[in-house]
């Protein structure tokens, strides 16, 4: 490593060069003494890590790193820019094999945390700039690739988490950014020396962008030549001066505070979102991947949602949690065995597995760029993304059904552990003889937690705007569905047109190409 390498892993903050993270105890002190200016609850967070409402939001992340060092065939690959293993949520994907495991690590994080473990969003800026950047580079002589694989580099050694900063607050929707009546509506240059560049604006629903080292700012939509200083890109640490974190309110998020673990529902994991607020933020022109380049806004938003769509096949591994809880509920109940509660755990499995087939189908079919990085299918991944917009819904619905109604009426841990209303509760809230009330309330305020409370946010409202609101995947699903051909297809049979068969067209970027391409992507 060069000694601008080495001056470059150091965090703003620190003096000395980082030792890499490992693991998830590593991981949680590195957070520590950033003096980020973080508010929640109107005040400033002295150390947002010893804050109770913020901790298990850093426990999630942490599972990041404790799961690359217990199965490290699937949360870790290896990197081609340092000839080591790295964790995978940093690895560009050099396969369809590559992204089909990125999808497998999302599920698994899912099942062992219950909620967004927020790390996908830096993983699938990297992948998508990947590309980008270096189509840029070909068409206008710049060198934003190199840049970005010198970053990459970094990250990987240090074993950083990104946090990945598209969503701008975005004012008037019916408006470009230069035609706002506030320019800094959404992220823009505000000022641009030898040095680098200035930013000001907001970003919203930042996911994990407290529990960061670093985020990539990007654009959040398609822009044209007058929007030209909003298209921008860059890297910058979490603690670069000018930088302010208002934390995002979840449903129940003082729960954590309570005595006691029960009526949090998941006391340990949960996830985190706040708005990032930048007042003439500083990027060093290293750190800049696009500046002024507004025609390839639309296609780093195109393919960054590529990936994120896909990597929403996380909330199978949530769905996986709430099945368990509805059917241990079932079980405490005495009713595991009537054949509505076994159909309806059939159901939510199907609705599961339905999100799980799409995005593993969409990495699969997944096309390698000129850049050499593998792009899931676009069809495929927006088709599952549109799925989780609504079958967590009702695997909510059904999980509701299966709990009854004690699990939003129920007294809460206080009442529990009270001397006189304790043995109470104990006695007239007990299911089964052999079935403790406390097992019960637990997996009641489980089941409350992932669809009405803080890891709601995660599996419910997220997976409906998060990546993109519904509309945004129905406005891909349309340009990419080949009505045409199809129609020509039907006419053939239909004796309308003769000899209109048409052989499918080999040209990757058209989806029944894909489809009849040899596994893997490799066009013929
Ligand atoms: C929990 C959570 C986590 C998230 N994490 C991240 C993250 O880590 N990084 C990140 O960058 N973003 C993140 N997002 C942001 C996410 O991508 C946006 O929520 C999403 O793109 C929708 O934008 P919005 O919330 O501003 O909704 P709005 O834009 O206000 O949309 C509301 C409704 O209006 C419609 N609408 C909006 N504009 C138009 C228009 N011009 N024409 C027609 N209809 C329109 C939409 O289709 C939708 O139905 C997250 C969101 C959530 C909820
Ligand atoms: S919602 Fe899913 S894909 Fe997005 S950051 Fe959270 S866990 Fe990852």
């Amino acid at each position: 490593m060069n000694t601008v390498d080495k001056i470059q892993m150091t965090p703003a903050t620190a003096t000395s060069e980082p030792k890499p993270i490992r693991t998830g105890s590593e991981y949680i002190e590195s957070l520590r003494g950033r003096k980020l200016k973080v508010f929640l609850f109107g005040e400033l967070v002295a150390e947002p890590l010893d804050h109770p409402v913020i901790r298990p939001s850093i426990n999630a992340v942490a599972e990041t790193y404790d799961l690359a060092v217990r199965n490290p065939e699937i949360a870790t690959a290896l990197s081609p820019f340092t000839g080591e293993r790295v964790n995978r949520f940093l690895h560009i994907a050099q396969s369809a094999e590559d992204l089909v495991m990125q999808g497998k690590m999302q599920r698994r994080l899912g099942q062992l945390t219950g909620t967004c473990f927020q790390r996908c969003v830096g993983m699938d800026a990297f992948n998508s700039l990947h590309s980008v950047t270096f189509e840029m580079d070909e068409q206008n002589g710049t060198e934003y690739h190199q840049r970005l694989i010198n970053f990459l580099g970094m990250a990987q050694r240090a074993n950083w988490v990104i946090g990945g900063a598209m969503t701008d607050v975005k004012g008037d929707r019916s408006k470009s950014p230069s035609e706002q009546a506030d320019p800094d509506m959404f992220l823009h240059v505000t000022r641009r020396t030898e040095d680098g560049i200035y930013v000001k604006g907001a970003k919203a629903h930042q996911t994990g962008c407290i529990n960061s080292h670093w985020l990539i700012i990007m654009p959040t939509m398609r822009l044209g030549p007058a929007d030209r200083d909003y298209a921008v890109v860059g890297a910058l640490p979490v603690d670069a001066p000018g930088i302010t974190y208002i934390y995002g309110r979840q449903s129940c998020d003082t729960r954590s505070m309570d005595e006691g673990d029960i009526d949090a529902g998941n006391a340990r994991f949960s996830g985190q979102e706040a708005m990032i607020v930048f007042d003439d933020v500083f990027i060093p022109r290293e750190r800049v991947f696009m500046d002024g380049e507004s025609e390839f806004a639309s296609m780093l938003v195109e393919r960054f949602t590529c990936y994120h769509r896909r990597s929403y096949l996380c909330k199978t591994g949530v769905g996986d949690v709430l099945i368990g809880a509805a059917a241990t509920a079932a079980e405490q109940n005495g009713v595991e065995k009537v054949s509505h509660i076994r159909d309806k755990l059939v159901e939510m499995t199907h609705l599961n597995e339905t999100i799980y087939g799409t995005g593993v189908a969409a990495s699969y079919q997944g096309v390698a760029m000129k850049s050499g990085v593998y792009l899931p299918d676009e069809m495929l991944a927006n088709v599952c993304k549109h799925n989780v917009t609504r079958f967590p819904y009702e695997i909510g619905r059904l999980a509701q059904d299966i709990a009854g109604g004690l699990m939003v009426t129920m007294p809460s841990e206080k009442e529990f552990r009270h001397p006189e209303l304790g043995p109470l509760i104990e006695k007239y809230l007990k299911g089964r003889a052999d079935i403790s009330t406390e097992d019960r309330m637990r997996i009641l305020r489980l089941i409350e937690n992932m669809t009405l409370g803080r890891n709601a946010v995660g599996y419910l409202t997220e997976s409906l705007h998060g990546a993109g609101s519904p509309q945004a995947q129905r406005i891909q699903i349309a340009r990419t569905m080949q009505i045409e051909f199809k129609k020509q297809l039907a006419k053939t049979l239909a004796g309308i047109a003769q000899d209109t068969q048409q052989e499918v067209a080999r040209d990757l970027s058209t989806y029944m190409a894909r489809v009849f391409a040899p596994v893997s992507g490799d066009a013929e």
